[in-house]
């Protein structure tokens, strides 16, 4: 990046010193016109007998000389112009390139942990299965889990694949009447049995019925739990109400909570906050991405603020039928 920008600027350099050069270059044409115009007027003219005619002439040489000058301050500025703007658009454009590659890298890093550690965990799991005869209540431990991160694998994958989905507009949202108390109630049934007093559920509407492809509303809510099990280790609220024309679904967690400067890139595909090298938590930087989308494809909106006195709240709302 660095070896690229200097080239870019000396190349940038090159270009305003040579059209300044050629400015000035046309500039000194133009007043050497200007004097043998001159020359030529008194050599021809009598400035005494013809005074009138030839202050006339004067002015008429003085006046062409005057629009070469403005013809090409204009043509230069412009030209101008136009390079600094083309240069702005092509340098903003190849740094969001490098980023987005840099993210892939890190998308890819993540991604095969994220796919390997489920696998690992699972397969441990199995071996000591085999291996042991285990008493009922170890040996349903240990299928819990397997469950467990079965799950995970499956909501990563999920994710993968919608994402490249709805990137190259091959999937097709089947959208129908969707009662997002029975989805949310359903899904939260779930999420207790899984993560025991993790939760604090709040449903203070009793119908709230919402145009939808159910797989991705589902797959967006449950990248907001997720996400929350994953940054915080205390209770998550997580409530459902109506306001105005919209279902509000809504997960607040106590975590370290998003710094003002990234609440709107969070969003952009594969982005994830501080460097893989550093982070403790593993994740693809999808899962907002996806939920966004999601949200946007159905007409909703996606709100994200400061919990107090620390962590986040996401809000999505979704336009009722
Ligand atoms: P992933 O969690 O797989 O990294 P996401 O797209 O879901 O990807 O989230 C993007 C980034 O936003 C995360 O890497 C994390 O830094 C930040 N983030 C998301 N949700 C939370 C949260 N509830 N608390 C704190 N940070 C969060």
């Amino acid at each position: 990046m660095r070896f690229f920008t200097t080239i870019y600027v000396l190349l940038l350099i090159y270009i305003v010193t040579a059209l300044l050069f050629w400015g000035y270059n046309l500039h000194k044409q133009s007043e050497i016109i200007f004097d043998q115009q001159m020359l030529h007027l008194r050599t021809q003219m009598d400035s005494v007998r013809d005074a009138g005619l030839y202050a006339a002439n004067i002015h008429d040489l003085e006046d062409r000389r005057s629009r070469r000058r403005k013809q090409y301050l204009g043509e230069g500025s412009t030209f101008l112009a136009v390079i600094f703007i083309g240069a702005a658009i092509v340098y903003s454009s190849f740094r969001r390139s490098i980023q987005l590659s840099r993210q892939q890298n890190n998308f890819m890093l993540s991604v095969t942990h994220e796919l390997k550690s489920p696998i690992a965990a699972m397969k441990l799991n199995l071996q000591t299965l085999e291996k042991y005869s285990l008493d009922e209540e170890k040996k349903g431990l240990l299928i819990e889990k397997c469950i467990r991160e079965s799950n995970r694998l499956n909501d990563l994958c999920n994710n993968i694949l919608l994402a490249s989905q709805m990137e190259g507009r091959q999937y097709k949202a089947v959208k129908e009447q969707v009662d997002m108390v029975e989805q949310v109630t359903a899904m939260m049934r779930e999420y207790q049995l899984r993560y025991p007093a993790r939760f604090d559920t709040s449903i203070t509407v009793t119908e709230a019925t919402i145009f939808a492809d159910h797989l991705m509303v589902q797959m967006a809510l449950s990248n907001l739990i997720e996400n929350a099990l994953k940054y915080s280790d205390q209770t998550i609220k997580i409530s459902l109400y109506s306001s105005g024309r919209y279902v509000v679904f809504s997960v607040a967690d106590t975590g370290p909570g998003i710094p003002d400067s990234e609440k709107s890139k969070i969003f952009r595909k594969f982005y994830r906050i501080g460097n893989e090298g550093t982070r403790k938590t593993k994740g693809t930087g999808l899962g907002l991405y996806l939920t966004s989308k999601i949200v946007h494809q159905h007409k909703g909106k996606i709100l994200l603020k400061d919990n107090q006195p620390n962590g986040s709240v996401f809000e999505l709302q979704f336009p009722l039928v």
